[in-house]
């Protein structure tokens, strides 16, 4: 194995790790080691931190010799390791992101006592607020910064500035975040309001409960008693007739006593269906901010943010580089670069793009382009000098047919649409048509160098 310079202490790590997870089994690695991160490495001490005291103190007993044994073994200058405590640890570099998702939980957020990442949850403990999920490890541009500013606003507002705050976008561009980092900053700046975030779908499942167990006035209380109540993916509600009754009247109580909501969706308010009407238009009264998806510029400086925070020199190409062809949303490109530096640390292997390529030649595939089968055939017309027309017209003549014949071929390959789907966007042709037209151009290519040329021609353009 070729280790970097500098990285040393990162790849011995990677090492570590790799032995603890194949020592101590798949589950107990994803439950105590994986969330452990390396803070620093001098002098033969090693530092490792954790989110939580609990966290430690259970390190401590049951891993930390082995770790130390390990890591002695990788690198015998180190003497001793340690494991403390960091309010924010930083992000580890992991196959997937490590941190459990919040989507599905939820519960009460005291003002005081701890509230951690890591902690199991049990009904009426505390929601986990990750604290990654910050204002200031928010990078903000242009597609976001109305609703990081909306929700700047709410947190350091010491009133209600608007009712409700409504934050809508696609998934994975940081409505969650934005919600968490709400809740720490009120959390840390005004103790005394309560807070409470939890997921319509847990909301659901405590109304659920209260109804069950005849809880209901315990219920009620404990929504309405809360300065500050935030609800995370309310598109959940969409046709639950009776948790959406019960939101509208706790929704209501807040706001009528001037307590603030926020509440997030994957759409807009009048977007969602399965909504009742008053609802929908109750929570589109506040201030209505939307994620857009994210641009070129904005994944770049994630990236950038990112990897300084795990502590990993990326080169500014390698980050360009992921952030042109992974554009679906931050998760998928968080994810892809934790992919690309756990295998970098592990292989001991400098980062390049020929690495990215390889480690992650699955997403790159599905962040490809989709091609149309418009764009192919104004590529073919554009390429054989022909008419688009041509494309969709009865004309049999040699110098139009082919062409449509290239354009019914590279449709096939290059889409996922049927045959009779084909034949009826050229013209309306038959499906057997578009068949005898993707033999044809296999046949010729096979034949023919100088076609087989033109089509590859054409099919690079359109994957360009
Ligand atoms: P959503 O709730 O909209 O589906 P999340 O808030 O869960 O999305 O975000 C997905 C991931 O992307 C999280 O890890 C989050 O921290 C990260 N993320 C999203 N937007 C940003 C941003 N602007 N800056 C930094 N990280 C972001
Ligand atoms: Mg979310």
């Amino acid at each position: 194995m070729i280790q970097t310079e500098g990285s040393n202490s990162d790849v011995h790590w990677a090492r570590v790790r790799g032995v603890l997870r194949s020592e101590f089994g798949d589950a107990a690695f994803r439950s105590w080691l994986k969330p452990i991160a390396l803070k620093d490495v001098a002098n033969g001490k090693v530092v490792l931190s954790v989110g939580t005291n609990f966290m430690r103190d259970w390190i401590r007993s049951h891993y930390l010799d082995r770790i130390q044994d390990i890591w002695t073994h990788e690198d015998p200058s180190v003497r001793s390791v340690d494991v403390i405590v960091l309010q924010n640890p930083p992000s580890i570099p992991a196959e997937s992101p490590a941190r459990p998702s919040t989507n599905s939980r939820g519960g009460t957020m005291p003002a005081e006592g701890p509230t951690t990442a890591e902690q199991p949850v049990h009904d009426g403990h505390p929601t986990p607020l990750d604290p990654r999920l910050t204002f200031e490890n928010f990078i903000t541009g242009k597609p976001n910064e109305f609703a990081y500013a909306a929700a700047r606003r709410v947190a350091e507002s010491p009133t209600v500035p608007f009712n409700p705050l409504f934050l809508h976008g696609g998934v994975g561009l940081g409505k969650t975040h934005l919600m968490h980092a709400i809740a720490w900053h009120i959390r840390k700046r005004q103790p005394e309001r309560r807070v409470l975030y939890l997921s319509a779908e847990k909301f659901m499942y405590e109304l659920i409960r209260a109804i069950r167990f005849k809880d209901m006035m315990h219920f009620k209380d404990r929504f309405r008693s809360v300065d500050v109540l935030m609800i995370d993916d309310v598109q959940f509600f969409a046709g639950k007739d009776t948790t959406q009754e019960e939101f509208f009247h706790t929704f209501n109580a807040l706001v009528d006593q001037n307590h603030q909501v926020v509440v997030s969706a994957d759409k807009s308010p009048s977007d969602i269906e399965g909504l009742e009407e008053r609802l929908r238009s109750r929570m589109g009264w506040g201030l209505v901010a939307d994620i857009h998806p994210t641009t070129y510029e904005l994944r770049v400086s994630i990236l950038q943010a990112k990897a300084e925070s795990i502590g990993t020199k990326i080169e500014r190409g390698v980050l360009e580089f992921l952030a042109r062809r992974i554009t679906s949303n931050v998760r998928e490109l968080e994810g892809a670069l934790n992919r690309v530096v756990y295998h970098a640390a592990l292989v001991g292997r400098d980062i390049s793009i020929e690495t990215v390529k390889e480690v992650l030649s699955d997403v790159l595939r599905a962040n490809d382009r989709k091609v149309t089968i418009e764009d192919i055939q104004k590529a073919v017309a554009r390429h054989f000098n022909v008419r688009i027309s041509d494309m969709h017209s009865a004309r049999r003549a040699r110098a139009v047919a082919r062409p449509r014949q290239v354009a019914m071929f590279l449709s096939k390959q290059l889409t996922t649409r049927s045959l009779p789907e084909i034949g009826r966007r050229f013209g309306g042709r038959d499906h057997t048509t578009v068949m005898h037209a993707v033999k044809t151009v296999e046949r010729l290519c096979a034949e023919d160098v100088g076609f087989a040329e033109d089509v590859e021609v054409i099919k690079r353009s359109l994957e360009g």
